[in-house]
């Protein structure tokens, strides 16, 4: 998620609708540039998340599908690197900037992480326990993800093996990375991305520690040439990823040892306990929004969402 950004950073305690942020966008000015990555696997920017597409003599499996108004395009796009269809696609988490182009899609074969359907399917409050928030509604049952997993999916394409695997608690509690084992390509999902502090989606199960835990399973498996695409942002590398491990540890560590000390989330943001992370401050989540993240994480506050129901 990160098509709140201009919204957020206008009115960060607005209460949007996902549609809003939708319609806030003029799509018609969007367009989606196609980058070969390495292998089979291409990389799709336009607005909201990156799509990473694998195509080759099987047909074209992509992941994720940022917003429904710029589904035509993503197909033309498609479009110019092969005739064939799409066949699969995978969703890195349920966040409409992802998952928009599921509806107009739908002649793919949809496949996620068991929550992602379930809160696709209900709709329900999102944010990070503050005054990030946003509602999303109940999708239709034609964008609903009809493969789902618990742990990890292997779809077996264009001689790939693209394994997705569930990171439990990060950017969500859906969020799956997902590697493109031949090609050496991995699309990270909102687990990893470039534009400052992350989003993290804690009335929707997600968490820092958990996304710090995705982020480390992640570097410990994949090969260190493997190219890196982030959720949001430019092609990057492992290094890059490190560096922003070591941001989130870092930052976690720097508020916990002050609640340790007895201080308010107030006083936090008063003292500017993530001044010395200032260039992470981004125009959709800034110093203090992410205070109150690692505040609401590390306190357990998980904001008034209804919970989900898990198996
Ligand atoms: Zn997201």
């Amino acid at each position: 998620m990160k098509i709140a950004i201009r919204l957020a950073a206008v009115a960060a305690a607005c209460l949007c609708s996902s549609v809003a942020f939708a319609q806030a966008q003029d799509f018609s000015k969007v367009e989606i540039k196609v980058t070969k990555v390495a292998g089979t696997v291409y990389l799709l920017e336009g607005a909201g998340g990156n799509i990473a597409a694998s195509v080759g003599e099987d047909g074209i499996v992509i992941v994720d599908d940022q917003f429904a108004p710029l589904a035509d395009k993503i197909r033309a796009a498609l479009k110019s690197v092969t005739d064939k269809p799409i066949r699969f696609i995978i969703n890195t988490h349920y966040h409409d900037d992802h998952t928009g182009g599921n509806l107009p899609l739908h002649d793919a074969t949809i496949v996620a992480q068991d929550n992602v359907r379930k809160r696709l399917a209900s709709g329900g409050t999102g944010g990070n326990g503050s005054s990030l928030k946003f509602e999303s509604k109940p999708s239709p049952k034609e964008a609903l993800p009809i493969i789902t997993f618990s742990h990890d999916v292997t779809l077996h394409v264009n001689g790939e093996d693209i394994n997705a695997l569930h990171a439990p608690s990060g950017h969500t509690d859906g969020d799956s990375i997902v590697f493109f084992t031949q090609s050496k390509v991995v699309h990270m999902g909102d687990d990893f991305v470039t534009y400052g502090f992350p989003f993290v989606d804690i009335a929707a199960g997600g968490s820092v520690r958990g996304m710090i835990k995705a982020l480390e399973s992640a570097l410990a498996r994949l090969p260190p040439d493997v190219k890196v695409i982030p959720g949001h942002g430019p092609l990057s590398t492992l290094d890059d990823v490190r560096a922003y491990v070591k941001m989130l540890k870092d930052t976690l560590a720097a508020v916990s040892k002050e609640l340790k000390a007895g201080k308010t989330l107030e006083q936090l943001k008063q003292q500017k306990v993530l001044s010395p992370w200032q260039r992470y401050s981004g125009e959709f989540v800034n110093s203090d929004l992410f205070i109150e993240t690692l505040y609401n994480d590390l306190t357990g506050k998980k904001s008034d969402a209804p919970p989900i129901k898990h198996n």
